[in-house]
């Protein structure tokens, strides 16, 4: 058989040179993720074997082999996993076939980026050999193939690799490293034994080396034939809780999660009773970069009776959890369970359940707690999560009062972390309902002329101006019985708030501007849905308003941005009798400019665009030079 030089897919190329050119923080990964290669192709032998068993040849006992050779320069990692046929080892390790490189690569050219914990995120782990080394050898052979039907694969990770069929007995996969120059630390024991502990202990197969024995006559460790384990082999969450530390539930958190920074808090926990199965669930500390798409890859593994089944298993978390990672162990679901199956099957629904609860039992932890340690770690959780979990109250019904007591907000009086427990604390007397506002930014929602009477009179107003706000608010419409009340939508009702003399005045105030206000109404039939005399503004001469279930200025603005059509809708325009520039309409002699700019500066306090920004400017000169 000859030897065929293939070229690397253009993709790998790129990312091979930034793994040689750009990765050196942490260079030891690259142990990791040949060893996390090992274990999954022994994962799949063991899932490919539930229905074939002759597959195990005969060697039945799956286990990672990691051995050096000091005087090759090489260390080899070696598995009796599914191994590769030929095809397979040309597709797996000269192609890229997720996508997530263009990422992987617009990451890693950012300044602080340069990190190897990129490089298990993006499912291309293979290629972090070649940070310490200048040439990779495989050899391969499929579970079931025959022994000459062996691959041996090799390459100096750069622009081609060579394959050739060999004869190889053994089922499995070894990967050999030739170290780069500078490389030697890894020709030692300890150092590859530690790094083992250090990522590899909950590998639920054996680790093997060869075990070493001090010669005092050599004044060195020689190399005994034997083998022994070196990692604890046994998966995390099938041990104890008491019998694993803190230390332990980060360390395989790390692993498991792609993550550096140790987890904000975890859980875990044996359900026992209509379904049975482990939990151990953390919640990361940050956002990753891509938790806006609701589509991307969760973090919750799927396993039954330890074997691993799937990774990002959707149906065991809802969507607005997508951030939370760990590992699902069920006892009840069948090995051969497909998602389609997952998404039908009720031991899921269970699991979904009970799992949903623990993570909001979690959270409802830190943000109860009496430790203000606790609760400062729930403040940086809802500032990176706290957008998400809003798409809960809308998605999840049974647990909406949950969600609904895990928001924070910012108002009027406090910059951020009111809950409405708090704000309902702080209500005044008389005040039946929870006021809020919507914008684009906190800065245009404090300075929205609608908020002027609420603080004329001292009533905290909400301010909310994340996406999804307007969404989550069409979903929740009190809290604790008191209901949740725009500012800008409807009429003001501050029902027992509002006296009766201003209440006098103000229909007054209405009665005796009528001829204006029908004016007014004419000069803007085309803008204004109808114009009125407001009770919401003290120091503004006008703001818009919407009628009660049409949609607010703000959701218009966001739709347009998204580039949807929202709804023609026309705003109320409500004006100040008490402002002097209303008061002057009447004799002023240009009554519809007058007009025209009342109405763009509504428009434009909300945070809005003017349709025509020319004309506004013209005017607004028009009347200063007057
Ligand atoms: P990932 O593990 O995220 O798929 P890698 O770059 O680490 O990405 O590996 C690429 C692919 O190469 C794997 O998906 C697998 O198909 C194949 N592969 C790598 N190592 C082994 C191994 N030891 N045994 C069998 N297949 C392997
Ligand atoms: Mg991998």
């Amino acid at each position: 058989m000859t030897k065929q030089t293939l070229s690397f897919q253009a993709e790998v190329q790129q990312l091979l040179h930034l793994v040689t050119h750009s990765l050196y923080s942490n260079k030891e990964i690259f142990l990791r993720e040949l060893i996390s290669n090992a274990s999954d192709a022994c994962d799949k032998l063991r899932f490919e074997a539930l229905n074939d068993s002759a597959l195990y040849e005969d060697a039945p006992n799956l286990e990672v082999r990691v051995s050096f050779d000091k005087a090759a320069r090489t260390v080899t990692i070696t598995d009796n996993g599914i191994g590769m046929n030929e095809a397979e080892a040309i597709a797996n390790l000269g192609t890229i076939a997720k996508s997530g490189t263009r990422e992987f690569v617009g990451k890693l050219s950012g300044e602080q980026s340069r990190d190897t914990q990129l490089i298990g995120q993006f499912g291309v782990g293979f290629y972090s050999g070649y940070i310490v080394a200048d040439r990779m050898t495989v050899e391969t052979r499929r579970a079931g193939a025959k022994p000459e039907e062996g691959v041996r694969w090799s390459s100096t990770g750069t622009g081609d690799f060579e394959v050739e069929v060999i004869t190889r007995p053994e089922r499995g996969t070894s990967v050999t490293l030739h170290l780069r120059e500078g490389e030697d630390e890894w020709l030692a024991q300890w150092k590859l034994k530690s790094t083992i502990a250090k990522y590899s202990d909950h590998i639920s197969l054996p680790i093997l080396m060869h075990k070493q024995e001090w010669n005092t006559e050599k004044s060195d460790y020689e190399t005994k034939d034997e083998w022994e384990t070196v990692n604890k082999a046994a998966a995390l969450w099938s041990r104890a809780k008491s019998e694993i530390t803190d230390a332990e539930y980060k360390a395989f958190y790390e692993q498991i999660g792609f993550d550096n920074q140790p987890p904000l808090a975890y859980t875990h926990n044996r359900v026992e009773g209509r379904s049975e199965y482990t939990q151990l669930l953390y919640v990361p500390a940050h956002a990753p970069h891509d938790l806006w798409n609701r589509d991307r890859r969760g973090g919750v593994k799927l396993y039954v009776k330890r074997v691993f089944i799937m990774d990002d298993a959707e149906a065991l978390m809802p969507t607005y959890l997508r951030f939370v990672k760990g590992v699902i162990d069920s006892s009840d679901l069948p090995l051969n369970v497909s998602r389609e199956l997952l998404q039908e099957s009720r031991d899921v629904k269970l699991i979904r359940e009970g799992s949903t609860k623990r993570v909001l039992s979690m959270l409802e932890e830190l943000a109860g707690s009496e430790d203000p340690a606790q609760r400062e770690k729930y403040a940086g959780f809802w500032k990176e999560f706290g957008a998400v979990l809003k798409e809960g109250v809308g998605e999840d019904q049974a647990n909406q009062e949950r969600l609904a007591k895990l928001l924070r907000f910012a108002s009027t009086q406090v910059d951020e972390g009111v809950s409405f427990a708090d704000y309902v604390s702080r209500m005044k007397e008389g005040q039946e309902a929870i006021y809020y506002i919507t914008a684009d930014s906190l800065a245009a929602a404090r300075h929205s002329p609608q908020l002027e009477v609420f603080r004329k009179k001292g009533i905290e107003v909400l301010l909310l101006t994340d996406r999804v706000d307007e969404w989550m608010l069409s979903h929740l419409y009190e809290f604790e019985g008191k209901p949740l009340q725009s500012v800008a939508k409807g009429a003001v009702d501050l029902g027992k708030l509002q006296d009766e003399s201003e209440k006098q005045e103000a229909e007054a105030a209405a009665e005796t501007f009528k001829p204006v206000l029908e004016k007014l109404k004419e000069a803007l039939k085309d803008r204004a849905k109808d114009v009125r005399v407001t009770t919401r503004l003290v120091d503004s001469p006008a703001c818009l308003v919407v009628e009660e279930g049409d949609m607010s200025g703000h959701l218009a603005r966001m739709l347009k941005q998204a580039g949807q059509s929202a709804p023609p809708s026309r705003p109320i325009l409500e004006v100040n009798t008490a402002h002097a520039l209303v008061r002057r309409l009447e004799d002023s002699g240009r009554f519809d400019d007058l007009a025209q700019v009342l109405f763009d500066q509504a428009v434009l306090a909300e945070g809005g665009q003017l349709d025509d920004p020319a004309a506004y400017v013209r005017r607004v000169n028009d009347l200063l030079t007057a």
